[in-house]
């Protein structure tokens, strides 16, 4: 792929690297730009200055929401290598989300290509302090002018980047969540497995309800009998019961996570059962009340694992491993993250090498 390059002339003054950078607070210096239209495919990627883009009033993407999006990092080893993590899996993500929203999709080599010039263009962003990271978001979005229902006849795919500081600043620590029983976020046949703005939107209904209560996140039951266990605002949920890791299967109503995908190997590479199955509310309050259920903890690309000590539902509270992050919880945690920034041996072959800019 050709790509344009335009450096910034004026280059921002970078946040300090330590944990104050929180998560989304700074973008780099430039951003990626590509646009599609019938005739022409994808076309014109480019690499300019990071900053506020022009769109007509009437591009479809803000009155019928098409859009996707993914999240990955980067990481700076010891030894100045950049590391991405298993980049062809959002890649093709991406093609199943825009597939689902009837928009044109951007093929694996582009996607891949794009991002690793963007961040090697970009390199001095990436923070080295410990459990920071470069966080990348790619994302593509209707622009045909038109206000009528249909697949817009063109689209722009663009990359922005943003140092992130350790999502916990005070290391991994749980987080209590809300069983949602009255909103639902996904129903067979709909966009639950793809990554989509809009199915964003439909959900912050209930996180302000779950905050309002005191709760980080909400957990969410499927949408037709609101009695199976799905998943975690922006992560997959699993749930270590009797000595087995239990998560809900990918079909159709979760989305399939990337980290997810990752657990379920390393989990399974130390022989620790795992189930892909429907886990019904009551089993796991029962899990929970006969402590049976030893831990449960989110997955998902910004936090990495995120303990669960705490649920709500319908008004009855259990307390998971005495609040306090599990054994097996921090194992994942650890093996995860050490691969992810180069620590550590990398026997999954996860890791892709970022070429350097020249
Ligand atoms: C992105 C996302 C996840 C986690 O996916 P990762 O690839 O592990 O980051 C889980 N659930 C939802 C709803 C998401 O949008």
């Amino acid at each position: 792929m050709e790509i344009r390059y335009e450096k910034t002339l004026n280059p921002k003054q970078k946040p300090s690297w330590d944990d104050a950078l929180g998560f989304g607070k700074y973008y780099t210096d430039h951003m990626f730009m590509m646009d599609w239209a019938q005739d022409k495919g994808w076309h014109d990627a480019r690499i300019v200055p990071y900053g506020p883009i022009t769109m007509d009033p009437a591009a479809m993407v803000l009155h019928y929401a098409q859009e996707t999006f993914e999240g990955l990092k980067a990481y700076k080893t010891r030894d100045g290598k950049v590391l991405l993590f298993r980049p062809e899996m959002n890649a093709r993500r991406l093609i199943n989300s825009n597939k689902r929203l009837c928009m044109a999709e951007v093929p694996e080599e582009i996607f891949v290509e794009a991002v690793e010039k963007l961040v090697a263009f970009d390199e001095d962003w990436i923070p080295t302090a410990p459990g920071t990271s470069l966080y990348i978001r790619p994302f593509v979005f209707a622009t045909e002018a038109a206000v009528g229902v249909h697949p817009s006849t063109s689209y722009r795919f663009m990359i922005v980047l943003s140092p992130v500081g350790a999502y916990y600043p005070e290391g991994v620590n749980p987080v209590k969540i809300y069983v949602e029983d009255e909103y639902v976020r996904a129903t067979k046949g709909g966009t639950g497995f793809a990554k989509c703005g809009g199915n964003y939107a439909a959900s912050i209904a209930a996180q302000v309800k779950a905050q309002k209560l005191g709760y980080t996140q909400v957990l969410w039951l499927d949408g037709v009998h609101r009695k199976y266990v799905e998943e975690v605002g922006t992560m997959n949920a699993m749930f270590y019961i009797n000595g087995k890791v239990v998560t809900a299967p990918c079909d159709g109503t979760v989305l399939p996570g990337v980290t997810r995908d990752s657990v379920i190997q390393l989990l399974r590479s130390w022989n620790i059962p795992v189930e892909e199955r429907y886990l019904s509310i009551d089993e796991l309050m029962e899990a929970a009340q006969s402590n049976t259920l030893q831990e449960a903890f989110g997955t998902g690309t910004a936090a990495v694992i995120s303990p669960i000590g705490e649920l709500c539902y319908k008004g009855e509270v259990v307390t998971i491993n005495d609040f306090k992050t599990g054994a097996l919880t921090q194992r994942i945690y650890d093996t995860l993250t050490a691969i992810q920034c180069g620590e550590d041996e990398d026997p999954f072959n996860w890791t892709y090498e970022v070429a350097k800019a020249n």
